[in-house]
């Protein structure tokens, strides 16, 4: 059976990376950052291809359309919120606290996201991004 909730999980975790990253990537590069499989990796690529999200032409680089870029804004947005949340909210540290928000971003529904944002008195849609030290997390 596939776990479809797992799959969900993978490709919400490319679309915050290439939200972060800001430019195109190799899948190689890609594989080696994110830590996946290669198999892994053009499973889910070829699915955010099917859903308009990205152009991936095999042997080039992977390019998020800007419909793609919409959907990985929503997501990153979703873990800056969490990773506040657990930051400031549960006194996580920063790492252990960006390195769940990373993985609980695209499992998080919209109305979850919310309440979150109520209790931290901010808003859902405005961008978080100083929540995350993405330099240090992604460094060039
Ligand atoms: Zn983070
Ligand atoms: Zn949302």
């Amino acid at each position: 059976m596939i776990n479809t909730s797992l799959i969900k999980e993978k490709e919400n975790l490319v679309l915050d990376f290439l939200y972060f990253w800001n430019r195109p990537i190799r899948a190689g590069d890609l594989c080696s950052r994110l830590k996946f499989k290669h198999s892994t990796l053009n499973s889910i690529l070829k699915r955010l291809e099917g859903q308009k999200l990205l152009v991936w032409e095999k042997y080039k680089e992977i390019e998020l359309t800007e419909k793609g870029k919409e959907s990985a804004k929503h997501v990153s947005n979703h873990h800056f919120i969490i990773e506040r949340f657990l930051k400031e909210s549960l006194n996580c540290s920063d790492d252990f606290a960006h390195e769940e928000a990373l993985h609980l971003a695209g499992t998080f529904s919209c109305e979850l996201i919310e309440e979150i944002c109520k209790k931290l008195s901010i808003s859902h849609n405005d961008l978080h991004l100083h929540f995350c030290d993405k330099r240090k997390y992604f460094p060039d």
